[in-house]
């Protein structure tokens, strides 16, 4: 069997998040095949040691910090192993990273859609794990939809293959298994180990282009969110939101594109066309609405060559990694970044915008930085405490959020998962006997309780 790491070097460098959580683990396995993560996973499980699958500990909710046993990671089984342009479907291992995945995808002439702003520092195993998503699933949906079947060792040991049918219609028992792919994504590294992926692929689009809208007011932006999806003929890929903050963060990269100095938001869309008509087609529906909406209208940037597109896509997407930077910063100094990662449908978000500012009192000075995805009724609200008393109160802000967020018939987290800092928050998400029937299925697949101890829930 692969003998276990545990050069304390080593390991430390599997020992930190992006937002920069450390845990406390004593070896590290880097298997290169299924046949190893099984031997590993059988060993584990009959010693009762603890382990924990790592993709490229991108998470934000400390799901892929060990805490204790051992760390399984899945760089190492990182091939594209087929993409078959006929049938639009490709399998892969785990570790792949996913712009690498993306990349080989777009040269067959496709696109696997799932889009993280993280794509190039996550696996598509870690993906899985998370049901990642991204900017685009406003009109593609989460990996959850692209997945179509997958090979994992559970935690005896045991390979399972899972595919969803391709049948359109079933009706065999319990609805939650007719795709039971699907059992396994978001399950955190808790079930198992995703050792093989089968995923769906779709057309490019044929043309592309993207807008910056800047609002003096956040309420016109997510009125502007509202009416969109009114009009169905416009179905953009994406509709996200920058604060004010968020202006001041990207404001000294923006070259060439001038942010209005009394903007309070800004909505970034992007709109897939086929040909000209269509693009003008779209253009005359969208300035319209852009000028009902903002006086600010005249300061809407479109880019449509490569060039002007990279631009604009890259300052929408610096802003996570520099709010992550700012995590990074105060961990080390006692601190955390706590973030709201609950969404409700699109047409509720004023009455939670409206309830943020009833309760954010307790907050006082502490920095918060909004953005995300808006047209998905998704932002997240990232509040910098500098100290554990500033972290319970952002925890208790974010509570509330998510509490209010299901009430108005939304979910607690959206993309990021459960992991270990939202696991009080599944309580508000599903009656006990639900919560139950999740542990049963952990207990079928993990008797030993080995797999990624503290995830998702908040006792085993
Ligand atoms: C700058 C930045 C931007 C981000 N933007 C987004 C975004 O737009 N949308 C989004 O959804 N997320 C986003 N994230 C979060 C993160 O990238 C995702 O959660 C991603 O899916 C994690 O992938 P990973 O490979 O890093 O997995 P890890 O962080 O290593 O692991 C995540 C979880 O998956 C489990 N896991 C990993 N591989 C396997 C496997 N093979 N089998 C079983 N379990 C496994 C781990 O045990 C853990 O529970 C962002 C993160 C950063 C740092």
């Amino acid at each position: 069997m692969l003998k276990m790491i545990t050069d304390p070097d080593i390991l430390e460098a599997y020992n930190e998040d992006a937002l920069g959580f450390k845990g406390e683990f004593n070896g590290l396995f880097r298997p290169d095949s299924e046949s190893e993560v099984m031997d590993i996973v059988r060993d584990c499980a009959s010693k009762k040691r603890f382990l924990t699958p790592q993709g490229l500990r991108s998470s934000l909710t400390g799901a892929a910090i060990c805490e204790k046993g051992a760390v399984l990671s899945l760089e190492r089984m990182n091939r594209l192993i087929d993409i078959d342009v006929k049938r639009k479907m490709a399998v892969v291992e785990p570790g792949i990273v996913l712009s690498d995945f993306k990349k080989s995808v777009e040269e067959a002439g496709l696109m696997y859609a799932p889009d993280p702003t993280s794509a190039g520092e996550c696996t598509l195993g870690g993906n899985v794990a998370t049901n990642a998503s991204g900017s685009r699933s406003l009109k593609y949906g989460a990996t959850i939809d692209w997945v179509q079947g997958l090979r994992v060792i559970d935690g005896t040991g045991r390979a399972l293959a899972v595919n969803n049918s391709p049948v359109e219609k079933m009706c065999a028992g319990y609805g939650a298994v007719y795709r039971p792919a699907r059992l396994f994504v978001g399950s955190e590294g808790t079930l198992g180990v995703v050792t093989k992926i089968h995923v769906s692929l779709t057309r490019q689009p044929a043309n592309l282009f993207l807008a910056m809208v800047f609002f003096q007011d956040l309420r016109s932006a997510v009125d502007f969110i509202i009416e969109t999806h009114e009009k169905i003929e416009l179905r953009p890929a994406s509709m996200e939101f920058l604060d004010r903050m968020c202006l001041d963060i990207i404001r000294p990269n923006a070259k060439g594109i001038a942010i209005p100095s009394d903007a309070q938001a800004m909505i970034y869309f992007e709109q897939e066309y086929d040909d000209d008509s269509e693009k003008d087609a779209c253009l005359d529906l969208w300035f319209p609405l852009i000028e009902k909406h903002t006086p600010l209208a005249d300061d809407t940037q479109i880019a449509d060559s490569p060039k002007e597109k990279k631009h604009l896509y890259d300052l929408r997407h610096h802003v996570p990694a520099r709010t992550n930077e700012e995590s990074i910063k105060v961990v080390r100094a006692g601190g955390c970044k706590i973030s709201t990662d609950w969404a409700v449908p699109h047409n509720h978000l004023h009455q939670l915008f409206a309830y943020f500012n009833e309760i954010r009192g307790p907050l006082g000075d502490m920095m918060v930085i909004c953005f995300g995805h808006l047209g998905s009724g998704h932002p997240h609200f990232n509040f910098i405490a500098r100290n554990s008393a500033e972290t319970a109160i952002a925890q208790k802000i974010d509570d509330l959020m998510a509490e209010k967020a299901v009430a108005l018939g939304g979910c607690v987290s959206a993309e990021h998962g459960i992991g270990k800092m939202k696991r009080r928050q599944l309580a508000l998400q599903y009656p006990a006997p639900v919560i139950n029937a999740m542990k049963a299925l952990k207990r079928e697949f993990d008797p030993a309780g080995i797999m990624s101890p503290g995830n998702i829930f908040l006792t085993e």
